[in-house]
């Protein structure tokens, strides 16, 4: 094809840069962004499409082990194709969704003063031993040998070799900030691959370190990519929330997590719908009640409760409110030798609210709980309680525990609890009268909707979202441990201030299917579908006036720099309806021989209920009115 015949008139008039043109003629994604040069060779073959020279795979059963709808579709509408347990062939319908999410996100990080640069997928274990990560992960990392017996990792993220590169190339002040950034392939050995490209093993992600002189200029970093994100995120035309997430050793408030709002969300996110107020279950803070701790009015009582071991069949029994129960959980916390064998270790005993869970990252950042816990073992809890499980609680200890209360819990009175004895729970338990006030008392758990807003601004909501993207303020955490440094204006060292910044590429469109799909199949969003508009032309075998007016149509679409698709495949209208509406293509323009007699092609958005008759004439101007992008 002449790259004169498809250039887009609009352009020729707006830019004279014709170098741009004869590279990218028509892509939607490049029609945004014409002045961004780079961006243009990724996109130049996505011009001109037609269904019988593409790869249209549709199927009508889902594979068996598809759990959720995001997998079911992405699958039966030939996206993806599984190779192995998470691990999947992105086929050429799906690549074109990949690659518009990587166009918009490398186009605002470009456009935020990110550099990209592109980091190994194999990588010598070395570094990894830098930072202790190489043991310290888990199973996820995936280790690998090569010939002579040296370790590698593959990558399931970069800290270690963009602190290495930078460690090597930025030696002054002068030189920062820098944020280096690449879009590649990450691996990690999921306990659970699941859901598709959701969680998948090999996936792709965008993953973008910054590198500051100093922790206000780092926090300065920390905010561009955090608005570059709001601007991507926009851009994708989703539903979705920054929430606070936890920022771990770290502190600070600057990590946040971005949310795509979806009921099949495997994360909380709690927010206050009348305030700004919005941060991840890990977070989000149990206030505790406002007001002092009521009176004791009930005498302690041992009271029979024989087979309810949970407080929900307790509460039943004795026909009271749930929340007048507290539930015991029994952790524990070791300490190792240099060996790393168990020397001592220490029981613990947390206390809940009948109705509240424990929040166990809550947990992990109690005094004495910073190494990490473990739930007790049956033989611990029968030495300190003198009990089984499911009749413990505060009194009658046969050996001292450290008891931590939840906030709502230190301030309840009346209540109940097990008895240390099978079969038995203590009513009319109080704090002070019945057994010492808490040693600890701290937040646990999990808030709950209608908890009070930390903000002090309402109350709490939750919905369910899906993570896909996340910021994170790093500090020297890695720049320390790879003495990583740069000369300060005083001459002297100083170690690198980072933050990371990651976007789950392939998770994104399964997190769009979630949120946007109906019975029929997938409904893309403009700016991400794999083709904007689908050109049906009905018997084009047929009749001559249909294939022209189809080509005349497909033609005028592209010129008009839209991504579209013409059906010339000859399908029967049923079969080629069903297979765009799975597909999930937002506009769809069909021609037939007995609306053509009328001067009238029909026009249906994807969400539309019922198509809708348009003028020859005035088609292009129809389709280009309802584009969002
Ligand atoms: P999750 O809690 O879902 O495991 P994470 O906290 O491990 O995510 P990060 O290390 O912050 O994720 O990675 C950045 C982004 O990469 C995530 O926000 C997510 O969108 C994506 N991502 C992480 N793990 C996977 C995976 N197994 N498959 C697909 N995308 C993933
Ligand atoms: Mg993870």
């Amino acid at each position: 094809q002449n790259d004169a015949d498809v250039r887009p008139k609009a352009f020729t008039v707006k830019h004279n840069q014709p170098q741009i043109f004869k590279l990218c003629p028509l892509c939607t994604v490049h029609r945004r962004s014409l002045l961004d040069v780079s961006l243009i060779p990724l996109f130049c073959e996505r011009a001109a499409m037609k269904a019988s020279q593409f790869l249209i795979s549709t199927l009508k059963e889902a594979p068996a082990d598809a759990e959720v709808v995001s997998h079911k579709l992405m699958t039966r509408a030939g996206l993806i194709k599984k190779l192995g347990a998470g691990i999947y062939n992105y086929m050429p319908m799906g690549l074109r969704v990949i690659r518009k999410v990587e166009a918009i996100v490398r186009e605002e990080m470009n456009r935020a003063g990110a550099i990209e640069m592109t980091m190994p997928v194999v990588q010598p274990a070395e570094l990894w031993q830098e930072t202790g990560r190489f043991d310290k992960m888990g199973p996820e990392l995936l280790r690998i040998k090569d010939r002579h017996g040296r370790d590698f990792v593959i990558q399931p993220t970069s800290e270690e070799v963009v602190t290495d590169v930078v460690r090597q190339e930025v030696r002054s002040y002068k030189q920062l900030p820098k944020n280096f950034y690449q879009i590649q392939t990450k691996f990690r050995d999921e306990r659970r691959p699941r859901f598709g490209l959701m969680r998948g093993r090999e996936f792709t992600m965008k993953d973008a370190y910054s590198f500051d002189r100093d922790m206000v200029s780092a926090k300065a970093s920390y905010q561009v990519m955090a608005g570059a994100y709001r601007k991507i995120f926009d851009r994708f035309g989703l539903t979705y929330r920054a929430v606070a997430a936890d920022s771990g050793a770290i502190g600070g408030d600057l990590s946040e997590e971005f949310q795509v709002i979806a009921a099949t969300g495997e994360d909380a996110i709690v927010y206050c719908p009348t305030s700004s107020y919005a941060a991840n279950m890990e977070k989000a803070e149990a206030l505790g009640p406002s007001q002092p701790r009521g009176v004791a009015t009930q005498a302690l009582t041992k009271t029979a409760t024989p087979g309810k071991s949970t407080c929900e069949d307790v509460a039943a029994l004795l026909n009271v409110p749930l929340s007048t129960t507290v539930k015991s959980l029994v952790l524990a916390t070791d300490t190792l030798d240099e060996q790393g064998e168990i020397v001592k270790s220490q029981v613990w005993l947390l206390l809940l609210r009948g109705d509240h869970d424990m929040n166990e990252v809550k947990v992990g950042k109690l005094p004495g709980m910073e190494g990490g816990f473990r739930f007790a073992t049956l033989s611990e809890i029968e030495d300190h309680f003198g009990c089984k499980p499911g009749y413990l609680g505060p009194l009658n200890l046969k050996k001292s525990v450290h008891v931590v209360a939840d906030r709502d819990v230190a301030v309840m009175a009346d209540w109940i609890c097990g008895a240390n004895e099978a079969d038995f729970h203590i009513t009319g338990v109080n704090w002070g009268r019945d057994l010492p006030e808490p040693a600890l008392v701290a937040d646990i758990r999990n808030v709950v909707a209608g908890d009070k807003s930390p903000d002090g601004q309402g109350e709490l909501a939750i919905e369910r979202g899906i993570e896909v993207g996340h910021v994170f303020y790093l500090g020297t955490k890695y720049s320390k441990a790879m003495n990583a440094t740069f000369l300060g204006e005083d001459g002297k060292p100083q170690f690198l201030e980072m933050g990371c910044y990651g976007i789950g590429i392939t998770r994104l469109p399964a997190a769009a299917i979630e949120q946007n799909h109906d019975e029929r199949g997938i409904i893309w969003p403009d700016a991400i579908a794999p083709f904007t508009a689908v050109v049906c032309p009905i018997g084009m075998d047929r009749s001559e006036a249909v294939k022209a007016e189809a080509e005349r149509i497909y033609n005028g679409l592209l010129e008009a720099g839209v991504d579209v698709i013409l059906d010339d495949r000859g399908e029967r209208p049923g079969a080629m309806f069903a297979d765009w509406e799975l597909i999930g293509v937002p506009h769809r323009i069909t021609i037939g021989d007995k609306g053509l007699k009328d001067g009238l092609v029909e026009y249906q958005h994807r969400r539309d209920a019922e198509s809708s008759k348009v003028a020859v004439a005035e088609i292009l101007a129809h389709v280009k009115a309802r584009l969002s992008v």
